[in-house]
């Protein structure tokens, strides 16, 4: 298989699993973090590498390297491998997911932007999302006739911060995650919400369902509901793990334990919270978006554009919401017909958020 972000969180994951399933790694792709890459290297021999900046070219240990945009492209089409995992983040996974799939490969997807922006023009049949609540949703569906999803929502960083205080927390303590340890920008997205109504939107390409919601539910062990016609409503219980998702979308079929059993002796019970729009401003538009979902290609230009202004200290994370909020209305009659459209809506949105 093919993985690109092999140094985050999710890449970093994902080796795990093929070191231990014996799954061929034929290229790597990672950004900054060579020293990294290189053990990765090392360890898994892949056939190609591809990293971001050219300047870092002398110190990554391979003979094949592409590097850039374009490198990634191109080191796709050289592979033969028919799982390509996208373990890239933001806006820059777009560009190898539609290549991904226009060279009939197998869609392993944990960048979540990629569907956020494009989910109704890219062949979601090819594609496995990599994520707790879509491996939940997908795990519980069968066959019966569905009427609801709901996912569940950790709180992120500021789930316990007193609302007065919100404006005053900065980057970094926006990054103290409550339940476990991801890549920067998702982390950012969990204290914002903002992830969530991301999620909203995949679970609506992925499944198809319309009648979708989430709830915070502090210990992060359900991570998915699902309600049939008929009455009954499941949920999937696991632990937080990426590994689980990871092993599935890879290997298709699992008949060994990937995570400990959870021992429902232990558990104190659990509790659900609504989401609350005063902590989270961006859920104030989520019956909008949801009812028009291909404004998504808006909301993530602007969020892209706001954390980079909230890193900065522009910004604070209540006026990211906002920001993400002003470009959805200023955006009101975007609907991109064709993938060019999503990458000319998504250079206006962060020309006009940067403002
Ligand atoms: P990380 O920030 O930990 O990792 C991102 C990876 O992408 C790194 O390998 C990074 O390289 C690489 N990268 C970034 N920009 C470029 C570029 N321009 N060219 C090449 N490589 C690049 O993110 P996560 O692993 O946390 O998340 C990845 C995706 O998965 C995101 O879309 C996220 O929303 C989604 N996701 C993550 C979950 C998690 O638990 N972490 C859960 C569900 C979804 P380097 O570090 O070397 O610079």
């Amino acid at each position: 298989m093919v993985i690109l972000g092999s140094t985050g969180s999710i890449g970093v994951n994902a080796l795990i699993i093929a070191e231990r399933f014996n799954v061929y790694v034929e290229a790597l792709v990672a950004g900054k973090n060579i020293a990294l890459l290189n053990e990765q290297i090392e360890k898994f021999h892949p056939e190609y590498v591809a990293i971001s900046d050219p300047n870092d070219r002398p110190f990554v240990k391979h003979a094949h390297v592409f590097v850039g945009k374009e490198g990634i492209l191109e080191l796709l089409g050289k592979c033969k491998s028919h799982i390509v995992l996208n373990a890239l983040v933001g806006f820059v996974g777009l560009a190898p997911s539609i290549e991904a799939l226009r060279l009939g490969k197998q869609l392993a997807l944990a960048n979540k932007e990629s569907l956020v922006v494009a989910g109704h023009l890219l062949d979601t049949a090819r594609i496995t999302p990599i994520d707790s609540e879509h491996f939940g949703l997908w795990y519980l569906q069968g066959k019966r006739p569905v009427t609801r999803m709901m996912i569940t929502a950790s709180g992120g960083a500021f789930r316990d911060t007193p609302l007065e205080a919100l404006p005053h927390m900065s980057f970094q303590d926006a990054l103290k995650h409550p339940n476990w340890s991801m890549g920067a920008k998702i982390t950012i997205d969990s204290a914002s919400m903002t992830n969530k109504l991301f999620e909203l939107l995949e679970a609506r390409w992925l499944f198809g369902c319309e009648q979708l919601d989430a709830m915070i539910e502090p210990s992060s062990l359900i991570h998915a509901f699902v309600s049939f016609k008929d009455g009954s409503t499941t949920a999937h219980l696991a632990q937080a793990d990426m590994k689980l998702p990871i092993a599935f979308a890879m290997l298709g079929e699992i008949k060994e334990e990937i995570l400990p059993p959870l021992d429902l002796s232990t558990l104190q019970g659990f509790s659900f919270q609504a989401i609350d729009p005063r902590r989270y401003p961006i859920w104030e538009i989520k019956e909008e978006i949801l009812a028009n979902p291909t404004r998504g290609v808006v909301i993530n230009a602007a969020n892209e554009v706001g954390i980079t202004k909230f890193y900065n200290r522009e910004i604070n994370i209540l006026e990211l919401a906002e920001l993400s909020k002003r470009a959805f209305f200023r955006f009101k009659e975007v609907s991109p017909s064709n993938l060019q459209e999503v990458f000319e809506i998504d250079r206006e949105v962060r020309a006009f958020c940067l403002r």
